[in-house]
């Protein structure tokens, strides 16, 4: 569940250049020549700032706010201190370090669920009524904080507060250890847990906004291209690392189809033009659904510990860091160090360029296997495209590894491999133990494919 994310509505000192007008259409009609949407990777000046704020680096903050009584006002920072004043109750709160100066005050007639992780305080400011998705919430505050912690190092605060306001917007936002959420993305919503195709997404957005605390609020990229790669490509490879616990490897082919279908439909609305993750230019269906597959795929083929190993190093030697800020650049050498010779072409794939396979399988049979279990014959035919920012595809050579596999009627895995497949038409056996409802190259769509759908098939029965 994405949603936008940098709304500025506190007043800002100096020239805010993302009001200028960006679309290439819309500049034409008022004389005005295109403008580049951000800065090249390397770009000295624009490394002076970070992605966020352009006119602060790292701050000291604390506020005294009031409100109605019968409400409860809430700003990031740890409650200091609370009284009434001229019949207003007040609330002082501090930051124990410095953050990014973006901050977000809220105040309503809250009702507040309170937990506790490992001695930091959770706290859920809601509707009274709201309550449906409370727990849910709160398990992915834990689960995003243990995760996180355990992954990528400590968590910078004492507390973690998720504030509901209404729909009128529907996104979650994730400030230092407060996260505004809307009514509209998870406090309201249905989620069947007995339908095995349905997403609890009030706990995946928990998890996405949690993971922020560390990917923005600890690592904060600097204002040039592939700065969201660090931010928000990092924090859906948290959420989706928390639910391939909590769903297993095999049940992750709903989240990734949903990731590549939405990347897939990105590209086709794009109006100026695409580029690699590394590069994006704030493009939400790259950095989100884009740089999730792109992520997911990396920790599948290299391991999910050498991935961690990596972004820890990546964290410890680039939190709290100012100017110069950290690019994807850095982010990417880091993976690279613990990425073996034979999935370096992934990085390169992934991360550098915009690279899309085209594999699909064309015919799928099985036979009964005399010792229990099928014998699987499928006929693939694979393909490799490089793109240019205008969608141009130029065909590749390849030799690759990819998951060759089987699903049950639920979409679940009940077999995968990692197999070299080449360019053009291959014949591919295996056996599994369950009879396959579908069977095929790439089953759980974790590589960026032209089409999600024509990977797995029926097999005949022979
Ligand atoms: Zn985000």
């Amino acid at each position: 569940m994405h949603v936008p994310e940098l709304v500025a509505n506190l007043p800002v000192i100096g020239y805010l250049e993302q009001a200028e007008l960006s679309q290439d259409s819309d500049r034409k009609r008022y004389g005005l020549a295109p403008k580049e949407r951000m800065a090249p990777r390397d770009d000295v000046a624009q490394r002076q700032n970070n992605y966020i704020r352009q006119d602060s680096d790292f701050v000291t903050f604390s506020a005294t706010v009031s409100t109605e009584p019968g409400q409860i006002a809430v700003a990031p920072g740890t409650l200091e201190k609370e009284w009434v004043e001229d019949g207003r109750p007040h609330w002082r709160y501090v930051m124990d370090q410095p953050i990014l100066n973006f901050f977000s005050v809220l105040s309503a007639r809250y009702a507040v669920k309170r937990d506790e992780w490992n001695g930091v305080k959770l706290e859920i400011y809601h509707h009274p009524t709201h309550t449906w998705n409370l727990e849910r919430m709160m398990a992915g505050m834990k689960d995003a904080l243990a995760y996180c912690s355990a992954s990528f190092g400590p968590y910078q605060h004492h507390q973690a507060r998720i504030l509901e306001f209404p729909r009128y917007q529907s996104f979650a936002q994730s400030f230092p250890n407060t996260i505004p959420y809307s009514e509209g993305v998870g406090f309201i919503a249905r989620v069947r847990d007995d339908e095995p195709n349905d997403v609890d997404y009030p706990y995946y957005v928990t998890v996405h906004e949690i993971a922020h605390q560390w990917w923005a609020h600890q690592v904060v990229g600097a204002n040039v291209r592939g700065a969201t790669m660090t931010s928000e490509s990092m924090a859906q490879y948290a959420a989706l690392m928390v639910m391939k616990r909590k769903y297993g490897a095999g049940r992750m082919r709903r989240y990734l189809k949903f990731e590549l279908d939405g990347y897939l439909a990105g590209r086709v609305t794009e109006r100026k033009k695409e580029l690699p993750l590394a590069d994006n230019e704030n493009q939400a269906y790259i950095h989100y659904q884009k740089g999730t597959l792109a992520m997911y795929a990396l920790q599948d083929f290299i391991g999910e510990e050498r991935v961690n190993r990596a972004l820890a190093k990546y964290v410890a030697a680039v939190r709290f860091q100012g100017p110069p800020y950290t690019t994807s650049t850095e982010l990417i050498a880091h993976l690279r160090e613990e990425t073996p010779p034979e999935f370096q072409y992934l990085l390169e794939d992934l991360f550098e360029t915009i690279t899309l396979y085209d594999n699909r399988t064309e015919s799928a049979s099985m036979k009964k296997s005399p010792t229990g279990g099928y014998d699987v014959t499928i006929g693939v035919q694979a393909q490799k495209f490089r793109s240019d920012d205008q969608g141009n595809q130029t065909e590749l050579d390849f030799d690759d590894w990819m998951d060759v596999g089987a699903l049950d009627d639920q979409d679940a895995a009940l077999f995968v491999e990692k197999r070299r497949v080449r360019k053009g038409r291959s014949e591919l056996t295996f056996h599994v133990a369950a009879r396959p409802a579908r069977v095929g190259i790439d089953p759980l769509n974790k590589l960026v494919d032209r089409n999600s759908g024509d990977n797995v098939k029926a097999p005949a029965e022979e």
